[in-house]
C-alpha cells in the first residue's frame, strides 16, 4: 500500500546538499579552505551597516528592496527595476526553477555544474538533464544538443564551480541564440567579480529577451555567512519571480549590509587583485609539486591527482595538518580536490604540505638534488 502523505514528485530524489567541511577533529586553529570563502572577510563598511541595523529590529524590513537595487544598479550601470534580491542565489535559482519548470520539463547543466541546479530542478518536479563538458570546459555544442521542445532552463556557471574554468562571450551569445524559444539561459556569475573586466553577462541579460544572470554577496564580497544574492535580466521574468518572493525573504541588516558593501568597489578590487596573485602562486607551486590543474579564473583551484586514491589520501594527509580543502567527488571529479585561494600563509602551508604528502608518496623522485618537476 502506498503511504498517503508523500512529498511531490522529485523530491525524495534530492541527495542532501553537504557544504565544505569546517572543522578537524581534535582541532582548534583548521584552515578553512573548502568553501570559496574570501580570507579576508567582508568590507568594514558592511560591518559597520550590519551593525547599525540592530537600532531597526522592530520595524519590518523593506520588501520592495529599492535601496539595494539601486546600489547595485549604480555600481553595475544596471536598470535596477529589473534587479531581483534574495537569500543568496540560491533563492534566486530555486525561485528560476519554481516559477519556470514543473513535471515534464527538461533543465540542462553540465556534468560538473554547480550541485543546486540539480536539487531545485528536482525540487520543483522537473527533470534533471546532464551534458558532458569538454575537459572540465562547458561545451555549448553539447548544451545545444541536449535542448528539446520540453527544456524550460539552461543554467551555467561562468566561472564555474568547481573547475574554475570559464568560457568566452562570443561562446555564451552563441549558446543565448541557439536555445529553443521556450528556454532562459541562467547565467551564474558567482565568481564574475574575479575576471577584471567580465560584466558576468550582464550586457546579453539586458539585450537578449532569454539570458537571466545571477550574482552573489557571498563570494568576492566575503559575506557568505549574511545571505543574500540578486539576479538580472528581462522585465517579465523579473515579475514573474516577484510574484513567488517572499516579501520579506531579506531582513534589514542584510539589506543594509549588502548595500554597504557593493559601495564600496575598492575592498572588491582589493581582493580581486590579491586573489589573482594568490591564485597563480598556488597553482605553480602545485605543478611544481607534481599536481597539475587547469587555469582557474575564481578563487579557487582544482588540483588534479593521478587518481581517486591519491586524491583521498591527500585529503587525509592536508587535514591532518590542519587544512581543510573540498573533495570534488559529487561533481564528477573523484581525483580532484578543490582548493580555495587563502591568505597568503594559508596558500604558503597548503603548498608545503603537498609538497610533503607527494614526496612521502615518491621518495625517489624528491632525493635527486637539482632536479627538475
Ligand atoms: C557559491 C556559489 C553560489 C552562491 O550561492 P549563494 O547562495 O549566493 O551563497 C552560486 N553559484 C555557484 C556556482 C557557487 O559556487
Amino acid at each position: 500500500m502506498s503511504d498517503p502523505i508523500r512529498p511531490q514528485p522529485g523530491i525524495l530524489d534530492i541527495a542532501l546538499y553537504e557544504g565544505g567541511a569546517a572543522h578537524v577533529a581534535g582541532m582548534s586553529d583548521a584552515v578553512k579552505l573548502s568553501s570559496n570563502e574570501n580570507p579576508f572577510g567582508p568590507s568594514e563598511r558592511a560591518k559597520e551597516a550590519f551593525q547599525r541595523a540592530v537600532h531597526k529590529l522592530h520595524r519590518y524590513p523593506s520588501s520592495d528592496h529599492t535601496a539595494l537595487r539601486q546600489a547595485i544598479g549604480e555600481v553595475h550601470g544596471l536598470d535596477s527595476t529589473r534587479i531581483i534580491c534574495g537569500v543568496g542565489s540560491d533563492e534566486i535559482l530555486h525561485l528560476l526553477c519554481q516559477c519556470y519548470a514543473g513535471p515534464g520539463d527538461e533543465v540542462v547543466f553540465t556534468e560538473h555544474g554547480f550541485l543546486m541546479y540539480r536539487i531545485s530542478t528536482l525540487a520543483s518536479g522537473a527533470t534533471p538533464v546532464e551534458v558532458r563538458e569538454r575537459e572540465r570546459v562547458t561545451d555549448v555544442d553539447a548544451l545545444l544538443a541536449a535542448c528539446t521542445p520540453r527544456t524550460r532552463l539552461v543554467f551555467i556557471a561562468n566561472p564555474n564551480n568547481p573547475t574554475g574554468t570559464m568560457i568566452g562571450l562570443a561562446e555564451i551569445e552563441r549558446l543565448a541564440d541557439g536555445l529553443p524559444p521556450q528556454a532562459i539561459l541562467v547565467l551564474d556569475g558567482a565568481y564574475a567579480e574575479y575576471v577584471a573586466g567580465y560584466d558576468g553577462g550582464a550586457w546579453l541579460a539586458t539585450t537578449r529577451p532569454n539570458v537571466f544572470m545571477t550574482r552573489t554577496f557571498s563570494k568576492i564580497y566575503g559575506l557568505g555567512g549574511l545571505r543574500v544574492g540578486w539576479g538580472y535580466g528581462p522585465k517579465a521574468i523579473i515579475d514573474v519571480l516577484n510574484r513567488v518572493r517572499g516579501p520579506f525573504n531579506l531582513s534589514t541588516a542584510q539589506l543594509d549590509a549588502a548595500e554597504a558593501a557593493v559601495r564600496d568597489q575598492d575592498w572588491v578590487d582589493r581582493c580581486r587583485a590579491d586573489n589573482t596573485r594568490l591564485r597563480s602562486w598556488l597553482a605553480e607551486a602545485l605543478m611544481e609539486r607534481g599536481v597539475p590543474s587547469d587555469t582557474s579564473t575564481a578563487n579557487f583551484i582544482l588540483a588534479r591527482f593521478a587518481d581517486e586514491a591519491e586524491a583521498v589520501a591527500c585529503d587525509a594527509f592536508l587535514q591532518s595538518h590542519g587544512l581543510i580543502v573540498r573533495r570534488v567527488a559529487g561533481y564528477k571529479l573523484p581525483n580532484c580536490l578543490r582548493i580555495t585561494v587563502g591568505d597568503e600563509s594559508a596558500c604558503r602551508r597548503v603548498a608545503h604540505a603537498i609538497g610533503q604528502f607527494k614526496a612521502a608518496k615518491t621518495p625517489a623522485a624528491a632525493a635527486p638534488e637539482g632536479g627538475g618537476a
